[in-house]
């Protein structure tokens, strides 16, 4: 059942079995310390979805097993994640035909339960029967609820921007919270650092595992179109994971040849935490980390991305461009969607404001990430 051939270091490139990753308490490259990527044996997987019934089922999470690394189909951890909307609203965008990809349907409100129902169904195959992560507060949320699903024990480091909605929701699935004197990077320090000292843990976050179960996102902007392209994909970009997975998504699917394009990926960023935009800007290798980032997006405000070069990769490779957006465009953006009908928080408007921003026209596809119940800041 897994198609995963093996793991890939994002910048020295360095190769490893999927075996070794899997013995790794931080799945990270042991040679530079950089993010990996998953790669397949897409022959096989060719083989699985150039059927009919494939290209007609209704879009939904698992529809996409072929493309995640999951050895027991029986023993997956499913809330019925994924098959999120795409909604038009053509009063909402003039300049082209906007699509707005309502992840807020999700169990927990967020995209983030893409990635927890993998990690999670990884976390069970491994034999854990804890699992730890560092949050901003969606991703906490959503691990949460999946590992109280799955019976597992949840501990989430929390640092000192969450909001208090989510930490209440987070606090609702049972899970243990540990507050962090310090921005999300402290935090994930302090999460990796628990599991390396706990075994019996396993981690959560921007890792291989929860890359791989985002790219489902893509996936099914695709197929709602009916495999058919669009012009441009406009994603927030946080730790970069969502970003590069959907850059994957559709790369993959130009591998297996059911496309034969990727679109623009667009990035965007808050001004105050822009280290993804600024290195694209200035054509970096490296990603220049912004420290203690303040900014109404918290859910983006992750200062030293882990997947950093991932999303400059996804950016670059698909000619796309990184757009900076002030926290005054963001609420804005918040408060248009709002009154169309199309309610998120700051973070989830963000990608649409970079669409008013570069007055993007053709297809466009915008990510809303997370609800607007979530973060009810400014409304009055
Ligand atoms: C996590 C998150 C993002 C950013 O995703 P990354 O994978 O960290 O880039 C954007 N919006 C919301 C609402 C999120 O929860």
């Amino acid at each position: 059942m897994v198609y995963v051939t093996s793991f890939r270091c994002f910048r020295c490139s360095r190769q490893y079995k999927p075996e070794e990753i899997e013995k790794l308490p931080i799945p990270r490259c042991s040679n530079c310390g950089s993010a990996l990527d998953a790669e397949y044996d897409y022959s096989s997987i060719r083989k699985i979805i150039l059927r009919d019934d494939f290209m007609r089922d209704k879009p939904a999470h698992w529809k996409y097993w072929a493309f995640m690394p999951v050895k027991d189909l029986s023993k997956i951890i499913t809330m019925g994640e994924g098959g999120t909307p795409l909604l038009e609203n053509i009063r909402l965008w003039k300049k082209g035909r906007l699509l707005i990809k309502y992840e807020a349907s999700n169990p927990t409100g967020s995209f983030k339960d893409r990635g927890s129902s993998l990690e999670i169904t990884k976390a069970l195959e491994f034999g854990k029967r804890k699992v730890a992560l560092a949050s901003t507060g969606n991703m906490g949320a959503s691990v949460a609820a999946y590992a109280a699903y799955a019976g597992l024990e949840c501990t989430v480091f929390i640092p000192d921007i969450v909001g208090k909605e989510k930490l209440t929701q987070i606090k609702a699935y049972g899970a243990k919270t540990i507050m962090v004197d310090g921005d999300y990077s402290v935090a994930m320090t302090e999460a990796e650092n628990f599991v390396v000292s706990n075994p019996d843990s396993f981690l959560t976050g921007d890792y291989p595992w929860r890359s791989e179960g985002t790219k489902t996102l893509g996936f099914e902007i695709a197929d709602q179109l009916y495999w058919r392209i669009p012009d441009h994909v406009v994603v927030p970009v946080g730790n970069g994971t969502l970003i590069w997975s959907v850059f994957e998504a559709f790369r993959e699917l130009v591998l297996v040849g059911i496309t034969d394009r990727i679109p623009r990926i667009i990035g965007v960023q808050v001004e105050n935490c822009d280290p993804v935009v600024h290195a694209w800007e200035n054509e970096l290798g490296e990603i220049i980390p912004v420290k203690d980032p303040q900014t109404v997006a918290t859910a983006i405000a992750c200062g030293d991305p882990i997947d950093g070069l991932a999303a400059l990769r996804a950016i670059r490779e698909s000619g796309g461009e990184a757009v900076r957006v002030s926290d005054k465009e963001a609420m804005s953006a918040r408060d248009m969607l709002a009154s169309n009908g199309i309610f998120v928080e700051p973070s989830g408007a963000v990608a649409y404001a970079g669409i008013i921003k570069k007055k993007l026209a053709g297809t466009v596809v915008a990510v809303a990430t997370g609800h607007g119940l979530k973060d009810m800041i400014g409304i009055k």
